[in-house]
């Protein structure tokens, strides 16, 4: 393991709970959050961002379209239209969905690749790299949103600040990741190999993910930025194409998720989503 520090409360104490080498999933030692641990390098990590990460199948095409226009219904009731920032932007459909929406929008992406395909989407040049290195004027956007973009950042808090420098006072800023606490996922991981961490390493999930949250983490992350949090809740699901979980009963999982977290507050859906207002 490195000596890097937890990027939520600065620990270095960790420890372990799934071994993949080079690269370990651990838990802070101050504050539990889940990481990989060492983090790979950036040469390493865009290599896992070819077209092929971006390709879906036809029913899941058909499931995140709805997913995108749910979003932008969620959306519509923080914010009217107008500046919209989407950070890791992928292949821009969400982007486009919202510009068909009215808003005026812009996108950052990771992927060369993808951010080639968002631009054409909408007809608008996406900025290839990260968000950092964009420079985007200080209050630029009424909303920024993070489409399951965090648990792939090397930083995190530095990405939210940044996220919190460019947003306009009073700003709405929406966040989804997956959930570290999705119980299906550690069961899964539980009884085939007596380990409920072991779907999270690259290996086995097939994702580049860096940043395992659950909802407490994410809430923290997003307040220690300097945002209040006005909704933390199980993610919108794209189960209103059930064919995109599969079968009925994960559709039937997702929306006692969803009952179990509207009466507890307790989240063990598939992801996490916050939507949070700059102070
Ligand atoms: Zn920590």
């Amino acid at each position: 393991m490195s000596d890097n520090p937890c990027f939520l409360c600065g620990e270095k104490e960790k420890i372990k709970l799934c071994g993949s080498v080079p690269y370990n999933i651990v838990k802070c030692g101050g504050c539990s959050m889940v990481f990989v641990d060492p983090l790979p390098d950036k040469e390493f990590l865009e290599s896992l961002y070819q077209k092929k990460y971006y390709d879906f199948s036809e029913s899941q095409k058909k499931g995140r379209a709805l997913q995108w226009m749910s979003r932008i219904g969620i959306l519509d009731k923080f914010s009217k239209p107008g500046k919209l920032l989407d950070v890791g932007c992928g292949t821009g459909d969400f982007l486009k969905s919202a510009q068909h929406a009215g808003w005026d929008v812009q996108g950052t992406e990771f992927s060369g690749y993808s951010s080639r395909e968002a631009g054409s989407a909408v007809n608008i040049p996406v900025f290839h790299g990260e968000l950092e290195d964009a420079n985007f004027p200080e209050a630029s956007f009424d909303v920024i949103t993070l489409w399951h973009v965090l648990e792939h950042i090397p930083d995190p808090a530095g990405l939210l600040q940044e996220c919190r420098r460019i947003l306009k006072d009073g700003g709405i800023m929406l966040v989804e990741v997956p959930n570290v606490n999705y119980a299906l996922q550690k069961l899964k991981g539980y009884m085939n190999k007596g380990n409920a961490y072991f779907l999270l390493t690259f290996e086995n999930s097939g994702e580049p993910h860096l940043n395992h949250f659950s909802s407490r983490h994410l809430a923290m992350a997003v307040s220690k930025a300097g945002f209040k949090v006005i909704k933390n809740k199980v993610g919108v699901p794209a189960y209103l194409s059930k064919s995109f979980f599969h079968n009925k009963w994960t559709y039937f999982y997702f929306r006692a998720a969803e009952f179990i977290n509207f009466i507890s507050g307790i989240n063990i859906g598939y992801s996490i989503f916050i939507v949070a207002r700059k102070v």
